[in-house]
């Protein structure tokens, strides 16, 4: 097996378990290897830290298998990264019954590179390294195995993989689709789920919990939600008692797929509930210019900023729509706000939202700090892991 020689001090971020080594850390390869193949990882001292995943075309140059040098990758290891993963979620009583799980979360499962959602029987997943890439076979081997799911639809089709100078490939591994479009139950809820078109694995399972406490804000208030997607948010607000919910997004077929939600949950007060295709920096002006107001916002933007070096422009986005949405309320009113940029961390999204009430003149407190859902768990010491973060702000 090749060794993958550190450069002195490097060691220090795999002895506290994080999983990336960067171009930066490598002192040299010895001998061959091919993208995804797997290397010893060897401290500038000689000695043994474990085994990772080479991957020439990244900057990411490996990504950390195994902390144990003695362990060996085959299909036995990736069997056992599965079955603990699933016992992770398992042992908690609040994912129980969820139709729509994430099942495995890439870095922070000890799987990098591996993402694996489960819609009732149908599992989809996304390799998106080169480790993942070579092994692919034997983790959807476990995969299927282990969740008994008949259907497996892969969407490995990231940028991400770019990066790792992979080709996108999507397709169906096992099964075919349904005939019936495949839907979720998610509390209480009914769910579309495109795992072939939709975003990411065909939903957003990370914002579960805060669409559930969306639906706990919502009695007896007028409800903004922006970057709506299939209208998650708006439909627990409906339940939740909204008396009014305008949802807003640019995607005309994520709002074709908002409507039907909506059609497929007739217990919904229907006619409280507005979809408009607009982008929601024009339309958050138009709206103050015709003095709407609403009690409870919701903006949950795509990601602005996916690394540090967008972390800038990203800022003056997130504080755009966060000033506007400001504006928008009511004394006593709440903005439930999101980041889901890896490039921006929590304290400084807090700082951009600070801000943003700043200048839009308001007194606002703070009330939450929100992150993913607990099927999307993460390294304690890789905040990179930690990319969805959130506010609930009350207005004084
Ligand atoms: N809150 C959603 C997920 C939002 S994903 C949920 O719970 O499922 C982000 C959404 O923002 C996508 O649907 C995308 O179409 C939309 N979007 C991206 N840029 C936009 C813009 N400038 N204006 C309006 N919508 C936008």
């Amino acid at each position: 097996m090749s060794r993958l020689i550190l450069k002195p001090g490097r060691e220090r971020s795999v002895l506290r378990r994080h999983p990336w080594l960067f171009e930066g850390a490598v002192e040299r390869l010895e001998g061959r290897a091919r993208s995804g193949d797997t290397v010893e990882v060897i401290g500038a001292d000689g000695a043994a830290l474990g085994k990772a995943a080479w991957s020439p075309d990244s900057r990411i140059r490996a990504r950390m298998w195994s902390f144990n040098p003695s362990e060996s990758i085959d299909d036995a290891f990736f069997k056992r990264r599965v079955a603990a993963a699933l016992a992770r979620r398992a042992a908690l009583p609040e994912l129980a019954g969820q139709q729509g799980l994430r099942l495995v979360h890439a870095e922070s499962d000890g799987l990098p590179g591996v993402i694996c959602d489960r819609y009732r029987d149908t599992l989809v997943l996304a390799y998106t390294s080169s480790g993942a890439e070579k092994w692919r076979g034997a983790i959807t081997a476990a995969l299927h195995k282990a969740t008994g799911c008949t259907r497996i639809y892969e969407r490995s089709d990231a940028d991400l993989r770019i990066l790792e100078g992979l080709a996108p490939r999507c397709g169906w591994l096992q099964g075919t689709a349904r005939d019936e479009a495949l839907t979720i139950a998610e509390n209480g809820i009914t769910m579309e789920v495109d795992v072939v078109a939709g975003h990411k694995t065909g939903y957003y399972l990370d914002q579960r919990d805060n669409r559930l406490l969306a639906r706990g804000l919502a009695a007896g208030r007028r409800v903004l939600n922006c970057f709506c997607y299939s209208g998650g948010f708006s439909l627990q607000a409906l339940a939740g008692g909204a008396t009014r919910v305008v949802s807003l997004d640019s995607s005309g077929p994520a709002l074709a797929a908002a409507r039907r939600n909506l059609a497929l949950n007739p217990h919904l007060p229907a006619g409280l509930a507005e979809w408009r295709e607009a982008d929601v920096f024009d339309e958050l002006r138009a709206l103050r210019a015709g003095g709407e107001q609403f009690d409870l916002i919701v903006l949950d933007p795509p990601k602005f900023a996916p690394s540090p070096a967008h972390a800038e422009k990203a800022a003056r986005a997130y504080k755009d729509i966060n000033l506007n949405a400001f504006k928008l309320l009511t004394p006593g009113g709440m903005l439930m706000t999101y980041s889901c940029s890896g490039g921006i961390g929590i304290e400084l999204f807090q700082k951009i939202v600070a801000g943003a009430a700043l200048d839009a003149g308001v007194d606002a407190r703070m009330l939450r700090r929100l992150g993913a859902s607990a099927d999307h768990p993460v390294l304690l010491d890789f905040p990179e892991g930690e990319y969805l973060k959130g506010l609930v702000c009350a207005m004084g």
